[in-house]
């Protein structure tokens, strides 16, 4: 098949790879390029987040194609300032930064973070402390912010200035506090690093000792936000309202966007010349944000994500070769007794099924938007395969 001989040849042999040419889709529906369907229980990873192909989204996305593609962020566009007033109403942040991912808006955090502690104390207090097994992108200064060993390796030498905390463990963090943060970077949920939520009353604790000690809180909701856990945002549910939250992943409806959104107490920390890109905040990426934004706070529509979870963890659960289910919402993660999560998702693929995995768990993400039948037919073919 041409496009995955090619793909083969000319890009970088940078992902593990399934053999499937993903051609069209509809719903939680992938066609590849001979028409076999496959339900999609990934949105991508968690990108898609209205499924593929949104009716609303999709025109408003090419409407703007056909209005205005891009223009300088040294000028102005309606669409973007629409998306940043309903995001700053929605969230109570302050002031945005725009960006194209998940990485770019934690980026902005970690430099937002250190000016903020730079402005008010000076030199010295540079620190960004992250939890073990976090996740935070790709990029030099997010690939020694992820709290893995595993990703700290051959491209050295890397940026300094990170401490990393055991999850869960106060004392731990509290034994990290030399004088040097200015900020703490947390996942709610570790998404890559097995969907591991964190324990409410470590997140409260952590909250309250970064506020007291004005050390910047920073949530990376990439992956948890927008809906994914069954609120808006993850932190509604742990009670917290970070200093700094992250967003990318779902928020643009499958069109890359990085959000970096800050609280009164930094929103103007970032001044003129001191960040920018240049497609952060494209128009087009920004209509179809509005149309994710639009149907993710219309009313019921989160309420419907927390039954479709609750369903869907309810029916794995049941099944003999599940230890735990763990995550948020729709944010699940199946830790198996016996069986290999990357045989399953290998399984579920020539079945007609996609699911992602994380570390040594089957991983799901599915759209916020799937139906229930959607969902029925995409646990028909993954429950046999979770028996031992
Ligand atoms: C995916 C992810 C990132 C990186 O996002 P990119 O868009 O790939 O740069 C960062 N943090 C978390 C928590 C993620 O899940």
């Amino acid at each position: 098949m041409h496009t995955i001989e090619a793909s083969e040849k000319y890009l970088m042999k940078t992902y593990g790879r399934q053999p499937l040419a993903a051609a069209s889709g509809t719903g939680c529906v992938c066609k590849d390029e001979d028409g076999k369907q496959y339900i999609d229980f990934g949105s991508g990873i968690g990108t898609n987040s209205l499924g593929y192909c949104n009716a609303a989204w999709a025109d408003a996305v090419c409407a703007q194609a056909r209005k205005i593609q891009h223009t300088s962020n040294y000028y102005y566009t309606d669409v973007q300032a629409v998306f940043a007033e309903k995001l700053c109403e929605l969230t109570g942040y302050t002031r945005m930064f725009l960006g194209n991912s998940g990485a770019e808006a934690n980026e902005c955090a970690i430099k937002l973070a250190r000016k903020y502690s730079f402005d008010r104390y000076g030199e010295g207090r540079g620190t960004i402390i992250t939890l073990k097994n976090s996740f935070h992108g790709r990029t030099m200064m997010t690939l020694t912010a992820t709290g893995q060993d595993v990703f700290h390796n051959y491209f050295f030498p890397f940026p300094t200035g990170f401490a990393y905390a055991a999850a869960n463990d106060l004392d731990d963090l509290k034994s990290k506090l030399d004088g040097t943060v200015c900020a703490v970077m947390i996942e709610l949920v570790q998404g890559e690093g097995g969907v591991c939520a964190l324990d409410y009353a470590y997140v409260q604790a952590l909250a309250k000792l970064c506020q007291e000690q004005d050390i910047l809180l920073i949530a990376d909701e990439v992956q948890t936000g927008v809906g994914r856990t069954g609120t808006f945002l993850a932190s509604e549910q742990f009670g917290i309202h970070p200093n700094v939250t992250t967003l990318a992943k779902g928020l643009g409806g499958g069109l890359p966007i990085g959000c970096c959104l800050a609280d009164e107490k930094c929103a103007d920390v970032m001044g003129p010349s001191s960040h920018g890109s240049t497609f952060g905040g494209n128009p087009v990426v920004c209509a179809g944000a509005n149309a994710v934004l639009d149907q993710v706070t219309a009313d019921g529509f989160l309420t419907e994500v927390q039954e479709k979870a609750a369903y869907i963890r309810e029916a794995v659960s049941q099944c003999s070769d599940v230890a735990e289910v763990t995550g948020l919402g729709l944010m699940i993660g199946i830790r198996l007794k016996t069986k290999n999560a990357h045989d399953i998702l290998v399984q579920a693929r020539e079945q007609g099924l996609l699911v992602l995995t994380a570390k040594e768990n089957v991983r799901l993400l599915p759209p916020l938007t799937i139906t229930k039948e959607e969902l029925d037919q995409g646990l028909k073919i993954l429950m046999p395969l979770l028996e031992s």
